[in-house]
């Protein structure tokens, strides 16, 4: 073995160091510049639905803009979808408002629109005012059942934050996720569907929450001819650079797209015949996952070799079952990379103490899933081998 396989590597198109050479040249290395432009144009053209879109250097700085664009404040509640990763949730921290968790229904592992609307209901009782805020997740790019979730925030009049930062081009309904809600998050994480080394972007409603989201990205400097604050601002601007990188990248998201659809169905069809390994797939013809992570579900009863040897150093109160420990060891060592699901929000001991609604699905997910290498860099031969290389481990 000579090569290790990851989840999801970056990988470039050869356009990227074009750009970059662009804002050397003409001296724009700064953030913000002719680069961010164009690659916020290029993202807006993408995404559709008249939507505008601001660069940010993160996508976690576009959640912690997109709750200060609802106007969540210190004391407000914000619903977050509890399985997810901790940037969903952490940015309601910053602001000094509590996240409450809600947990997810088991056909796309999103946010529950029954709990939702539950804990609305519940939160309105026992607080006396209304959560500030509805973040649901796209996790691995699967769709949430966005048109649920977004009648359910019209009636209690609620803003909606997607989180698509797995979910860039997976849609609902055919329309790009991310333009459902009244902010859409997404991600250019080095791991991510594209990448701009670390950067986000920030999907807004229109032009004039636009130039709100970028007072804000730019420390909140009013227009005077000297520099005069009336609000805290931050310093979330993407560089000219890192947009160089993310027009690169555009000119290869739709092959990105189809690439991780393609490796989704290479494994569902070599893990067909395999009993207790199932495979998450699109639960109906209205979602059209982008497959940023294929994930995949072991049965309890399934036996893998090596499980003795699961856990024998490090222990948490909620953990994946030993078989799904054992498959990741095996991949390991294997030279495969492979991650648990990530471990709800609910179940993080940072959050022991904010409220939570639950029906015990993402827990249960959590302790049997694993995500599989997906990104562009894995080939079919690549598949092939993972395949075989789970099949060695079932006894
Ligand atoms: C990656 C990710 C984020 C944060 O994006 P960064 O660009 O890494 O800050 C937020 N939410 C989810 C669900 C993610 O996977």
């Amino acid at each position: 073995m000579n090569k290790r396989i990851y989840l999801c590597l970056a990988h470039m198109s050869g356009q990227e160091q074009k750009y970059i050479q662009e804002a050397f040249d003409t001296n724009w290395v700064v953030p913000l510049g002719p680069n961010v432009n164009a690659f916020e144009e290029e993202l807006e053209h993408f995404v559709g639905q008249d939507k505008k879109v601001v660069a940010l250097s993160a996508g976690t700085a576009a959640m912690h803009l997109a709750l200060i664009g609802c106007g969540v404040k210190a004391g407000d509640e914000v619903l977050v979808q509890s399985f997810t990763f901790c940037a969903s949730a952490n940015p309601v921290t910053y602001l000094g408002a509590t996240p409450v968790f809600i947990d997810s229904e088991a056909e796309t592992w999103n946010m529950d629109p029954t709990l939702l609307e539950r804990a609305i209901i519940d939160r309105i009782k026992k607080t006396g005012k209304k959560p500030k805020a509805i973040v649901p997740v796209y996790l691995y790019g699967m769709p949430a059942r966005i048109d649920e979730i977004l009648s359910i925030a019209n009636k209690y009049e609620i803003p909606v934050i997607e989180d698509a930062a797995e979910g860039l081009g997976s849609r609902f309904d055919g329309q790009v996720c991310g333009t459902f809600g009244r902010y859409g998050v997404l991600s250019f994480n080095g791991n991510k569907m594209i990448t701009t080394s670390g950067g986000g972007a920030l999907i807004c409603p229109d032009s004039e929450s636009k130039q709100r989201i970028m007072f804000y990205a730019t420390q909140a400097r009013e227009s005077y001819p000297y520099y005069q604050h009336e609000k805290i601002g931050y310093n979330y601007r993407m560089s000219n650079i890192c947009a160089g990188i993310g027009r690169g990248q555009m000119t290869i998201l739709e092959k990105h797209i189809a690439h991780h659809r393609h490796i989704h169905y290479l494994y569902k069809e070599m893990l067909a015949d395999i009993e207790g390994i199932s495979l998450q797939e699109n639960p109906s013809s209205r979602s059209d996952s982008n497959y940023w992570l294929s994930t995949i579900l072991l049965d309890p009863d399934l036996r893998i070799k090596g499980e003795e040897h699961a856990y024998e150093t490090i222990r948490t109160d909620c953990e994946p079952n030993r078989n799904v420990e054992a498959t990741r060891m095996g991949l390991d060592t294997a030279g495969i990379e492979s991650r648990p699901l990530w471990k709800p929000m609910h179940k993080q001991p940072i959050y022991r103490n904010s409220p939570c609604y639950l029906n015990g699905v993402s827990e249960a997910l959590f302790k049997r899933g694993l995500c599989l290498p997906s990104g562009p860099c894995v080939s079919d031969e690549d598949v092939a081998y993972i395949v075989s290389q789970i099949k060695a481990l079932l006894p």
